[in-house]
């Protein structure tokens, strides 16, 4: 049996994908013959300056019209996967799907079911969880769909063509093993130099507002050591000066992550890197320089609200009081960092938002930067409560009214992260 995993166009385009790196590592591990296209990357590589900035801003737009332009002004994608499937004889194709790149997919596999009558077509990734939470109906062309994680559950249904079509959240409990990138040209992607990687699946909060839980039943990490391997691998092999850490909660495990840091500073793997971690009150002073020591360039952090009664809302393991004191301790590792917020959240008043905007000036020296403001969003199989249209336009209103407060405050933002998640 031969397969053939493709992520279509368009999601986040700067590093290679991990997700079907594992896939492909795994299925080879069982000499399955597997084989991967990377649309999204040819097609950004191909798009036009203007395509390219659309992309780049506003994902969500660009995916509706995207699989159109392509079709129209790029058949050479579409014969490159005709010719990959033609020439491997595939019997099952793959496919990682997102809220940005379903349509694109959905309408891929419709092409290619139409050439290729036999040929399975599977769907996985975090879209598909739309059919257990929301009761979606994928077009009938679709054979499989995998919610959660791929590998157990490919390696079935490539090997059986089992009779059920539904797979959840089959984990794998060892993940200790490498990504295979040998199906891409790392110098084919903007950021150079760099790879993805990931140390832990899974989070141990539960963020009520949160989706990206719902796709991991428990938190597993890799062995330390072997985690050092890999990236001494990675440097030996490709030159890689930079990782970006994939990891939902870095920090999720303590002890573990400050031994990954000392491994990574006694080892002198002198690489840089940027994570997601969470706000605790449990992280010790001398873990914050360990990060800054191992090289840390930049982190990701959720603080969601300046408000104490959304910050409980969302089940945010933290108040405002501890969140302050922790960007005190990455200031004074000389941490950069980066916080994201939600606006709207379900039941947020007036008095809340204030909170949020009275949070931010007042803690302006001490937070570099606003890297994403979203509205909440009604994410599927998530615990908070669903917002009306009406909510979600006056979301929007307070979006605007945020915007322009950071504007006149001079408050640094990342203009391409408003509003645009993933
Ligand atoms: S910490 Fe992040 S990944 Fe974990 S549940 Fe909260 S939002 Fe989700």
């Amino acid at each position: 049996m031969n397969y053939l995993h493709i992520l279509c166009p368009p999601v986040w385009e700067k590093l290679p994908s991990l997700g079907p790196a594992y896939l492909l590592s795994y299925l080879r591990g069982y000499n399955i013959n597997t084989f991967f296209v990377d649309l999204n990357n040819i097609a950004f590589n191909l798009a036009s300056l203007e395509m390219k900035r659309s992309w780049t801003i506003n994902r969500t737009f660009t995916g509706n019209f995207l699989f159109e332009y392509c079709f129209k002004d790029h058949f050479e994608i579409f014969e490159k996967v005709i010719e990959t499937i033609d020439k491997n004889k595939i019997n099952f194709v793959g496919f990682s799907v997102f809220n940005t790149n379903r349509f694109f997919a959905i309408e891929m596999a419709r092409f290619l079911k139409k050439n290729f009558k036999k040929v399975k077509i599977i769907f996985g990734g975090p879209e598909v969880l739309t059919i257990k939470f929301e009761g979606y109906r994928y077009p009938d062309f679709v054979d499989y769909f995998v919610m959660g994680e791929g590998e157990i559950a490919l390696k079935k249904i490539i090997t059986e063509d089992p009779l059920e079509n539904i797979f959840e959240f089959e984990e794998q409990k060892d993940i200790n093993f490498f990504p295979d990138f040998s199906d891409v040209d790392l110098n084919d992607y903007p950021r150079k130099n760099a790879l993805p990687v990931i140390f832990g699946r899974g989070c141990v909060n539960k963020c009520n507002f949160c989706s990206e839980r719902l796709l991991y039943k428990y938190y597993r990490h890799k062995d330390e050591n072997f985690f050092i391997d890999e990236l001494l691998y990675y440097k030996e092999k490709f030159g890689i000066e930079w990782i970006t850490f994939y990891d939902s909660m870095l920090n999720a495990n303590i002890k573990s992550f400050e031994k990954v840091l000392d491994l990574m500073i006694e080892r002198r793997l002198n690489l840089k890197w940027d994570a997601q971690i969470a706000i605790r009150n449990d992280m010790c002073d001398e873990i914050f320089f360990k990060m800054k020591e191992a090289g840390c360039i930049n982190l990701f952090i959720g603080l969601e609200s300046g408000s104490d009664n959304i910050l409980s809302k969302m089940n945010k393991n933290f108040t405002t009081e501890i969140a302050k004191s922790f960007f005190k301790k990455l200031k004074g590792a000389n941490l950069h960092f980066e916080i994201s917020l939600i606006i709207g959240y379900p039941d947020e008043t007036e008095k809340d938002f204030r909170k949020t905007l009275s949070f931010i000036e007042e803690n302006m020296e001490l937070i570099p930067k606003i890297a994403q403001v979203s509205i909440f969003r009604n994410y599927p199989g998530i615990t908070a409560r669903r917002t009306t249209e009406y909510e979600e336009k006056e979301s929007m209103k307070k979006l605007e009214f945020f915007v322009n407060f950071l504007e006149n405050k001079k408050i640094p933002f990342t203009r391409s992260y408003i509003n645009n998640l993933i």
